[in-house]
Order: structure tokens, then sequence, then C-alpha cells
């Protein structure tokens, strides 16, 4: 194994989206950068594995959320992928099997709710989402799987403010090679090390060094895009400490939600012949229930999704618990015969890896404010970017792209400030006080 080491102008620690997104700029920006990501692979959260069925299929970040402003919808493009741009019928879940007049009841007791969640994020003092239900309202179970799915937490955990400030345009499509494909190949060619893990950040000197398990590097500014929980367990220790970012990202931990893809042998997807890209909702009647993909794509597939406390469960059962699980639910849907059609292919553990130790951040009660902290820069030379320090897009891979180029932005115009009369080939050395070195050397 070699060893890491090295000057740099910019260390960025991560190489999931918004490492990549960070990293890109820099570069662009002619900056000496150095991405160290502890993953043998790039994409972090965002990870497309193939299904053995001649597709991939992700277990992390499949939608492109907000796909009119969403920059991965661009890049996807730009590399030659496919937008499926198909909508999903997530609103139509309560229709395919209570029939229309229920559906009529769900739109308006949803409507309702988000009505009463918006408001309550515009005003008064944060609170428990779930302090927006409707006592005793017949859809509360659906509302509360619902953020199961969309927080990886139970409502009683998240904060009304936060749930509520979350932006969306409506606008939710796919990338048939997977996002995450689109995302790991966006990061090909920059100046990563994999396999590589930071374990402590020292910024009390004049250059911020960075200990990793292979070695030191020495940078003039640092981004750091790790998940908030591997922040609040300090698997990265910070000296001097940061108290604040570690109580900040405390605030904001990821929930769990875990993905499980089962494939569907002939006699199953004949059997469900009529069914194809639809959102199922395992019950009804409690939070504690799965939603399930039918055929994404026409795929001979059933894609399990399931969040917080049922999901941290099953990921502790492991794989065979989850695909029972689903399988019993199924056949509560489509009948016991649905059973031995269906294997599994692969199931996601998001919240036992080290490397993320959850899903997607969600605020808790009184915490949505956290998120301004986490993003605010040290001392103008460390950075901090990652889904969770968007305000609006939190939780999800664009907000990732959009927070990391705005702290390589940002540190940009840091390096720049301290040193204006330098050449844009700026290295470390330079930095320190050397004489810039002369563009095309
Ligand atoms: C099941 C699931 C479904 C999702 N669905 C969607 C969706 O449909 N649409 C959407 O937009 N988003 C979705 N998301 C969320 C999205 O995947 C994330 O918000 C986004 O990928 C986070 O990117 P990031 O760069 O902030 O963090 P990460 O991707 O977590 O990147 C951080 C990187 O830091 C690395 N790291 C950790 N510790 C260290 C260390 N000590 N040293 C060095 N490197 C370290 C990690 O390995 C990782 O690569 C989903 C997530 C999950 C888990």
């Amino acid at each position: 194994m070699t060893e890491s080491s090295g000057e740099f102008d910019v260390v960025v620690v991560g190489a999931g989206a918004a490492g990549i997104a960070a990293a890109k700029h820099l570069v662009s920006a002619r900056l000496a950068v150095k991405v160290i990501e502890a993953r043998e692979r790039l994409g972090g959260r965002a990870h497309t594995v193939p299904s053995g069925l001649g597709f991939g299929i992700d277990l992390g970040c499949e939608w492109l959320h907000s796909a009119d402003i969403n920059p991965w919808t661009r890049i996807a493009r730009d590399l030659g992928f496919t937008v499926d741009e198909t909508l999903p019928d997530w609103g139509r879940r309560v229709a395919w099997f209570e029939g229309d007049a229920a559906q009529r009841e769900w739109q308006e007791a949803m409507e309702a709710f988000y009505d009463r969640l918006d408001r309550a994020a515009q005003d008064g003092e944060d609170r428990p989402a779930s302090s927006v239900l409707e006592p005793g309202g017949k859809w509360n179970a659906l509302l509360g799987a619902i953020s199961n799915w969309a927080n990886g937490a139970e409502l009683d955990k998240v904060s009304v403010w936060d749930y509520g400030g979350y932006d969306s345009t409506y606008l939710n499509w796919r990338v048939i090679e997977g996002y995450g494909t689109v995302i790991a190949r966006y990061g090909e060619g920059l100046p990563i090390e994999l396999g590589t893990t930071v374990e402590r950040i020292d910024h009390g000197g004049h250059n911020i060094r960075i200990a990793t398990n292979r070695g030191e590097l020495t940078a003039c500014a640092v981004i750091v895009t790790l998940p908030t929980t591997v922040l609040a367990e300090e698997r990265v220790k910070f000296s001097p400490p940061l108290a604040d970012k570690v109580a900040a990202a405390a605030g904001l931990p990821l929930g769990i939600v875990n993905k499980l893809f089962l494939r569907l042998d002939e006699a199953g997807a004949r059997e469900l012949a009529r069914e194809s890209d639809r959102h199922l909702v395992g019950a009804l009647d409690r939070v504690e229930t799965g939603s399930y993909q039918i055929k994404p794509h026409g795929w001979p597939v059933v894609a399990g999704f399931f969040g917080g406390e049922l999901s941290a469960e099953l990921e502790r059962d492991g794989a065979d618990a989850m695909a029972e699980f689903a399988r019993n639910e199924l056949a509560g849907l489509f009948g016991a015969a649905i059973k031995p059609h269906l294997s599994p292919i692969a199931a996601s553990a998001w919240g036992r890896n080290a490397f993320s130790r959850g899903s997607y951040s969600m605020a808790l009660p009184g915490h949505a404010s956290d998120r301004k902290v986490l993003a605010a820069p040290v001392d103008g030379r460390l950075f901090f970017a990652g889904e969770a320090c968007s305000i609006p897009h939190f939780g999800t891979a664009h907000g990732a792209y959009l927070s990391g180029e705005a702290a390589a932005i940002d540190a940009v115009a840091a390096l720049k400030a301290a040193r204006p009369e330098d050449s844009p080939n700026r290295t470390a050395a330079a930095w320190r006080g050397a004489p810039p070195i002369p563009a095309g050397t």
C-alpha cells in the first residue's frame, strides 16, 4: 500500500456527490487538489450495482428530484446517459387498491397535512412534525409511513420547520443506467485517492494537516463533505475541536432508509403483467410498512423501500429478514401465491456502514437552524459541504452537488483573497510565500 502524502491548495474529504462537485470546480480553477475517499469507489450514497439481469439498480439515490433545476440532469445527458422522464405515481398509491373515492379522501387529508406543515414551518416555534397531524386522523398511519421514507424517521423525531422547509419543483425523473453510475462517471479522472480514511484534521497551524490511515497531507484549505452522523460520532477528529460543528451534526442525524430488490421470475412477472412502474404501500393502517415499486422501467423486479425504526430493525436482522418481511407484505397485496416467485437480488444497509451511518439527514425538533451552523466556514479555510448543508434541497444528491460547488467557490475566493497576485496555477508552496510558478511550467 502506498503512502498518502503531499501538499495541496485544497484537500476535499469524501468523494460523494458533494466532494465530486467541489473537486470539479477546484480543478477547473487550476488549483492543486486531492480528494480523499475512504471507500474503494466513488459516489458515496450514490451507488448503482449490477442486478445480474442486464441492468443496474440504485442502492442509494435513484430519483432526479426537482429534475428541471437539478444539475445532475444536464450532467447525465452530457455524459450520454438516458434520462427517463416518466413521472412517479406516488400520488396514486391509495387508488390502486382502494379505488378513486378513497384516493380523493387521502388526497384531501394529505394536502391539508402539508398545508399545516408549510404554515408551521413559517411561524411559531420549531416542534415535532407529528404536532400537525389531525388527532385521530384516518390517514395518519400513511402520513407517518411517508415520513419514514422521506426523512428516514418517524414524525415525532422530525423538526416541523425542516420538513416543511424542503423545496421541490415536483418533477422527478430517473436515469436508466442509474443515478450512482452518473455521479461516479462524473468523478472519473479527478485526483481522488480511494481506500484512504481521514482520521484527523489539524487546523491549528499555518497549514492544515490531514492525517489518514495511509499518511499525512497538508493543504491551505479543506472541504469536508462527511455525512452528519460520521461527524457527530467524531469518527474524524478536529484539532482544535469544533464543538459547534459536532453539535450541529448531531442535530441533523441521518435517518435510516434501506432498499431491497427482489427478482420476479417468469411466472411472477406474468402474474403481475398488468403492473409496471407502480408504487404500492404494504399496508395503509400502519406506519411500519414498506413502499413497493413494482417492475421499475418494466424490469422483472420489485423494489422495496423501508424507513425509520422498521428499516433499522430489518437492517439489524439482515437481508433475509428484509426479504421475508417484503414477501409477506406483497402476499398481503397480491395473494400468497406470489411469494415463491420473488427472490432477493440485493439489499442496502446504510445505517451499519461506517462511512455513511445512515441514509439522509433530517433535523431533530428544534434543530432546523443547525444546517446553517454546519455549512458555515471556519477561519476562511475549513469549508463544509454535503447534502445536510443544503437548506432547500437537503437529503438529495442535487443538494449535495450544489453545496459542494458553493464550498469550492468560497474556497477559491478565500485563496484568491489571501494571495491576489498569484497566477491561476498557484500551488501550496506559492500559497505559503514562495514565488508563483510561471504559467505553462
Ligand atoms: C436508500 C437511499 C435512497 C436515496 N434516494 C435518493 C433519491 O432518489 N434522490 C436523491 O436526490 N437523493 C437520494 N438519496 C440521498 C443521496 O444519495 C444523498 O443525499 C447524497 O448522495 C449525499 O451526497 P454527499 O456527497 O453529501 O454524501 P456522501 O455520498 O455520503 O459522501 C461522503 C463521502 O465521504 C466518505 N467518507 C466517510 N468517512 C470518511 C473518512 N473518514 N475519510 C474519507 N472519506 C470518508 C464516504 O465514503 C462518502 O463517499 C438517497 C439515499 C439513500 C441512502
